[in-house]
């Protein structure tokens, strides 16, 4: 696994992810998607839904606004608790997590509540980063504020959303009764969150704007563990797909789970700075659904016709975020390796981005030989035919071999050479990006071998 200098240099000299603002020194911990991050991020989510969404018949997908009714956010509790334990160095005035802190101390926080992280800090005497001392931790609410409308007073104070799932619990009788999905079934939804964290940092990984993932699936009470389990193996095909070997399935203990949840996973993965959570799988039991129809006096349980029962419905929530799925998919394609000595002229080493096909920015890169004109009108027409199909680069300059290796660093899966000998034999150079083994194929058997070995993968 590289470290994390060497991933975000490669992100930014290859245009996948660029600090924000960066013209005006950028805004910290903001990070833009460049031409390739973005495509690799769309394909992620791409991915995500035709396999969560479209290929099954029990989960249908929304999209809903991302500033809602205040009401949402004080029924779902975030207006009341949705905080992170807070302490700020005296002198300095910086803020950090009592939380955090008290875990580099060795502290285990499992179950503390404010009362206890003051204690506990005073008792061992722990300090800012800076050697100074702390104020007593207090709750800081992480949903940003604005107002709706010209007017900024009290009455119109509204949230970015801090997740994309209480879309999916406000829009349940909608969703359903369109969709006439009977339990169990699932609403899906991919969107940006807001979360104003008060520590956030390594690179990707959490940030104050970023993306989820998720799903909550209604399902019956009685059937919730089966429900739980088969979530729980969907992910871990889905962490497959991402080419991941290793990820940690931790089990949440009671006292650190929400009163409402019965069982919750965080996966987590083992970054370069230490294991953190990639993932989470929660049990939500009719907490959201209860909360919602109590706070807007609307009916919300589902109509079993053939039993003629009314049923607030149980909920499972596996949750992913989009950009840690960024990251761990780079950070597990990531290789540097031996490469035959002078492939084309080039050194004995390679970075290679080992990337799923389907994730791969672009699929394919035609690479004439030379600039000559003979070339190019083989070339170009082969270019705009394969991009109808797939997103294909094109690039001309420098030798064969720096186009090679620019092509592996991106996680191009087939390069595709047109040389002098094409104009006779109307064949190309296919080489692979993980064998870097070169084949001849006929021109017009191109796409079939590509579709095939895409196909494949
Ligand atoms: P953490 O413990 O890391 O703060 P969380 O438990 O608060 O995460 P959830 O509320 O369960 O996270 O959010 C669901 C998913 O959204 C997380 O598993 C993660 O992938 C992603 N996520 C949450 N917060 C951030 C963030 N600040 N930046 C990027 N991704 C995030």
């Amino acid at each position: 696994m590289p470290d994390m200098e060497t991933l975000i240099s490669l992100c930014k000299r290859r245009g996948f992810i660029f600090p924000g603002s960066e013209i005006y020194g950028g805004l910290a911990n903001s990070w833009d998607y460049g031409p390739l991050g973005v495509e690799l991020k769309n394909n992620i989510k791409k991915a995500w839904w035709r396999h969560f969404v479209q290929m099954r018949d029990d989960v249908v997908g929304i999209d809903a606004a991302l500033i809602m009714n205040p009401r949402v956010w004080e029924a779902s509790g975030h207006v009341g608790h949705f905080s992170d334990p807070l302490v700020e160095d005296i002198k300095t005035h910086e803020r950090y997590r009592a939380d955090h802190l008290l875990e580099e101390a060795g502290i285990d926080v499992t179950g503390m509540v404010l009362e206890d992280m003051a204690q506990a800090i005073k008792e061992r005497g722990i300090k800012s980063p800076k050697g100074n001392p702390l104020t007593e931790p207090r709750a800081f609410n992480m949903m940003f504020r604005t107002h709706l409308g010209p007017v900024e007073n009290a009455e119109n104070v509204v949230y970015l959303r801090p997740e994309t799932a209480q879309a999916m619990f406000v829009d349940f009788k909608n969703v359903q009764q369109t969709s006439r999905k009977k339990l169990p079934f699932g609403i899906a939804q991919i969107g940006k969150a807001f979360r104003n964290e008060i520590t956030p940092g390594n690179f990707i990984f959490r940030t104050r704007e970023f993306e989820q993932m998720e799903i909550e699936y209604f399902c019956r009470e009685s059937e919730w563990e089966i429900h739980f389990e088969k979530w729980l193996v969907a992910m871990r095909e889905w962490l497959k797909f991402l080419g991941l070997k290793d990820w940690y399935e931790h089990e949440i203990e009671e006292a650190d789970r929400a009163h409402y949840s019965k069982r919750t996973i965080d996966i987590e993965y083992d970054y370069p700075f230490g294991k953190k959570e990639l993932y989470g799988l929660a049990y939500r039991g009719s907490f959201d659904l209860d909360n919602h129809m109590r706070a807007s006096g609307e009916d919300l349980s589902f109509l079993d016709q053939e039993k003629n029962e009314k049923i607030v419905p149980h909920v499972i929530e596996p949750t992913w975020g989009v950009d840690r799925t960024v990251l761990v998919t780079l950070l597990a394609a990531y290789r540097e390796e031996e490469a035959p000595t002078g492939e084309e002229g080039e050194s004995d080493k390679r970075v290679v981005l080992a990337l799923p096909k389907d994730l791969a920015p672009f699929k394919i890169a035609v690479l004439p030989l030379s600039k000559k004109e003979e070339l190019s009108t083989i070339a170009k027409p082969l270019v705009a035919q394969l991009r109808s199909r797939w997103m294909v680069d094109y690039d001309e300059t420098q030798s064969i071999g720096k186009r090679y290796r620019r092509q592996d660093e991106i996680g191009t899966p087939f390069c595709v050479t047109v040389d002098f000998d094409s104009l006779e034999d109307k064949k190309v150079t296919v080489r692979d990006r993980d064998t870097m083994q070169q084949e001849r194929i006929a021109i017009e058997e191109l796409e079939s071998y590509i579709d095939t070995n895409m196909r494949a993968a």
